[in-house]
């Protein structure tokens, strides 16, 4: 099911997710539904608040392009981004492996609207599954980058505030627009 995408303004977008203490068949359907939300809005992740539910949980897929990583290790050894795609993950931990580099991001709760964000380059990821696993993966590229994105959201926390002092001036009257509209 397609469901409704919250835009920028909404309080939602700003709360401290809860933790998902346990999977149940709600929060399975939840996940297909932001995948599938996220794949209909033609985006690379989604995070659980920006579909209104204040909990961490969120799915990322960036296997349409395989070169969008120049690296990949999954519980330390080298594998295929295809294989770890899509990836829907709750309560992730993140350890920062390489110095911040710039790249546009833009975010599908804040819509025509892009931006430089300055973040690390590479992470290691511990990301629990929903089956129980916890998969740790090690990477960079837009892969490291959606991570970062996502993990932002799930601490009320939003691309836009992560841009350069200028930037954030010179988005400010945007982003009051998009929040009344909102
Ligand atoms: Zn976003």
């Amino acid at each position: 099911m397609i469901l409704e995408i919250v835009q920028y303004g909404h309080p939602v977008l700003r709360e401290r997710c809860k933790r998902v203490e346990q999977v149940d068949d709600a929060i399975r359907i939840l996940a297909d539904d932001m995948l599938e939300t996220m794949y209909d809005a033609n985006g690379v992740g989604l995070a659980a608040p920006q579909v209104g539910v204040a909990i961490r949980l969120a799915v990322i897929d960036v296997a349409h392009d395989p070169d969008c990583i120049s690296f990949l290790k999954v519980d330390g050894k080298d594998a295929p981004l295809a294989s770890i795609m899509p990836l829907k993950f709750i309560n992730p931990e993140l350890e920062f492996i390489a110095p911040k580099e710039r790249d546009t991001e833009g975010c599908l709760s804040i819509q025509d609207l892009r931006a430089e964000v300055n973040r690390p380059a590479a992470v290691k990821a511990t990301l629990p599954q929903l089956d129980g696993s916890v998969l740790v993966i090690e990477t960079d590229g837009l892969l490291a980058r959606a991570i970062q994105h996502e993990t932002d959201h799930l601490n009320g926390v939003l691309f836009t505030d992560r841009v350069s002092p200028a930037m954030k001036i010179s988005l400010r009257r945007k982003l009051r627009r998009l929040a009344e509209d909102g």
